[in-house]
Order: C-alpha cells, then sequence, then structure tokens
C-alpha cells in the first residue's frame, strides 16, 4: 500500500515520501498548521519558483533546501525527487494553491506511486473550490475547467464541448481575456448565470454574477485587475423539469425544427421523433 499512516502525528519525525501541500491563495493566513508543520520539518522541498516559496519559507521561519520543479521539468528531474522521496521527506509545492491543479505536479505524484514511494497530501487553499463556494451558483455536481485556450477559435470550440454538461462549470483567467471570454459565453450561453470570483481571500476580494452580457458590459467599463475564477451555472435549459415547449420554442427562434428537436432531445431525454412531430405543430402555430 502507498500511504503513510494516518496516526502519524504534527511534530512527529518526518517518515521518507512524497508531502503535496497546499500553501495560500493570498492570504498566509490560510496556510494550514499541517503545512506549517510539514514545511519545517521536511529534507527539502521541490518548488515551482524558488523565489516565490523562498518568500513563504522564510515568513514559516522554516528553511530549506529549494528543488526547482515547474512545467519545463525533465522526466529525468522527476525521477530524481521521486528517487529521494524513498529516503526523504520531500515536501511539493506551488506558487499558491494546490499544486496539480493547473499546476506542476502530475506526472511526479503518478511517477511516485508507481516507484512504490508513499504519497500524502496535505489540503487547502484551492481558487476553483473557494471561488465555486462563494458564488451562489449550485455545487452539487461542478466541473472544473482549468485555463480555456488563449486562441478565439479554440476557445469557442473548447465552451462548445462543455456546453451540454449539466453542471457549474469553473475556469481560470486572467484579468486582460476576462472579457473576450465573457462574450464568447454570452453568445453560447445568454441565459445562463455567470459569476466572476476576484482576488480571493486579498484585500479587494470581490465576487459578482449575472448573465455574460452584464458581467461583459461591467468588466468592459472597469477592467479587472488580480487573479479570476470565472463560473457558469448549468445550463438552464436541460433542467429535467423544463418545459419542453418552452424548450422547443426557444429552439426554434434560431433553428430548423429537426435540429430543435435533436437539442431538446438531448437536455429532457424525450424521443426525438416525438419533439420533432410537436416542433411541426408549433411551428404551424
Ligand atoms: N493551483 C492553484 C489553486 O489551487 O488554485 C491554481 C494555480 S493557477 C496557475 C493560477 C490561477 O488560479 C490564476 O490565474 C487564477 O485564475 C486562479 N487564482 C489563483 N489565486 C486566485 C485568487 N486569489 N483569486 C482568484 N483566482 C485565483
Amino acid at each position: 500500500m502507498n500511504t503513510i499512516a494516518p496516526e502519524q502525528t504534527l511534530s512527529e519525525p518526518l517518515r521518507p515520501g512524497l508531502y503535496i501541500v497546499a500553501t495560500p491563495i493570498g492570504n498566509l493566513g490560510d496556510v494550514t498548521l499541517r503545512a506549517v508543520d510539514i514545511l519545517s520539518n521536511c529534507d527539502a522541498v521541490a518548488c515551482e519558483d524558488t523565489r516565490v516559496t523562498g518568500k513563504l519559507l522564510k515568513h514559516l521561519g522554516a528553511h530549506k533546501p529549494l528543488i526547482r520543479y515547474d512545467d519545463h521539468a525533465s522526466e529525468q528531474a522527476g525521477l530524481t525527487i521521486v528517487e529521494r522521496a524513498r529516503t526523504e521527506a520531500i515536501a511539493l509545492v506551488s506558487d499558491a494553491g494546490t499544486p496539480l491543479i493547473s499546476d506542476p505536479g502530475y506526472r511526479l505524484v503518478k511517477a511516485a506511486r508507481e516507484a512504490g514511494v508513499a504519497v500524502t497530501t496535505l489540503p487547502g487553499a484551492c481558487a476553483a473550490i473557494a471561488g465555486l463556494t462563494m458564488s451562489g451558483l449550485p455545487n452539487d455536481r461542478f466541473l472544473f475547467a482549468g485555463f480555456l485556450p488563449a486562441k478565439e477559435k479554440a476557445r469557442a470550440d473548447a465552451l462548445a464541448e462543455l456546453a451540454s454538461i449539466n453542471a457549474t462549470l469553473i475556469f481560470y483567467e486572467s484579468g486582460p481575456r476576462l472579457v473576450k471570454t465573457l462574450n464568447a459565453m454570452g453568445e453560447l450561453w445568454p441565459t445562463r448565470e455567470v459569476a466572476v470570483a476576484r482576488e480571493l481571500t486579498k484585500l479587494y476580494e470581490e465576487c459578482r454574477s449575472g448573465t455574460a452580457a452584464e458581467l461583459a458590459e461591467h468588466y468592459t467599463a472597469n477592467p479587472p485587475k488580480g487573479e479570476i475564477v470565472l463560473m457558469a451555472g448549468p445550463p438552464v435549459e436541460s433542467a429535467s423539469d423544463a418545459d419542453p415547449d418552452e424548450l422547443l420554442r426557444e429552439a426554434l427562434t434560431t433553428m430548423k425544427v429537426s435540429q430543435a428537436a435533436a437539442q431538446v432531445a438531448k437536455a429532457t431525454g424525450i424521443d426525438r421523433k416525438m419533439l420533432y412531430a410537436r416542433g411541426m405543430e408549433l411551428k404551424a402555430e
């Protein structure tokens, strides 16, 4: 088994292995007691940017050797860390938040597990979860989709691929690209509730919701600074209790009867032929 015994408690000598350590996403007060313990007692810290992690460790009064491990790290660099983790306690951190979540670490954790090296995780701040919890959007089903592609066509394709998923969608976004992405969302999803969570846990934390068009208007007038989590609530038309006539009428405003029937069938699970017949009736009204 590839686990650290759960009975290991704070401040006991650390067993060898790889420790995935979440760090704050802005507010240093969000560092966990376990994170302080592991970062103070490990043998070395693998990190994306040694300057960023150096500052955090200094703040915590922990002085540990740093090993650079970023997106460009070679497979060999990962294997070297895994080999060290056989006999030493190696902490893995990213610049902020939970490692692996739109951050380096996946290949390292996979290699460690495959090598039979103990892997344990120290949960903590994660912008996606922080944004979701304060957005007021449904959270019983959500899908984290990371960063959207920067190019317009690829971004529109990615959004279209996610369009029919009956869940709140969560993206990471940057200030300069926010309005473009909101415009692309507005074209596809004019009625979905969208939320922008900005500067989470920091002085100017805010969460604003509305339609994509409303938010695009706001952020065009007030260009956003800082870090952003962008979320879109589940598709309105895929709710199982939605009125199929209403969905058909709406779809018929932009598409042929056969296409409208196919779309509503996908969203509701109702037989496409029945919807086609009903669509013809509605069109004739
Ligand atoms: N691994 C990190 C985590 O657990 O949240 C995310 C790393 S990813 C490279 C950085 C992105 O996360 C930013 O571009 C932004 O979209 C989001 N982010 C990070 N900190 C944030 C914050 N304080 N407020 C809002 N979004 C944040």
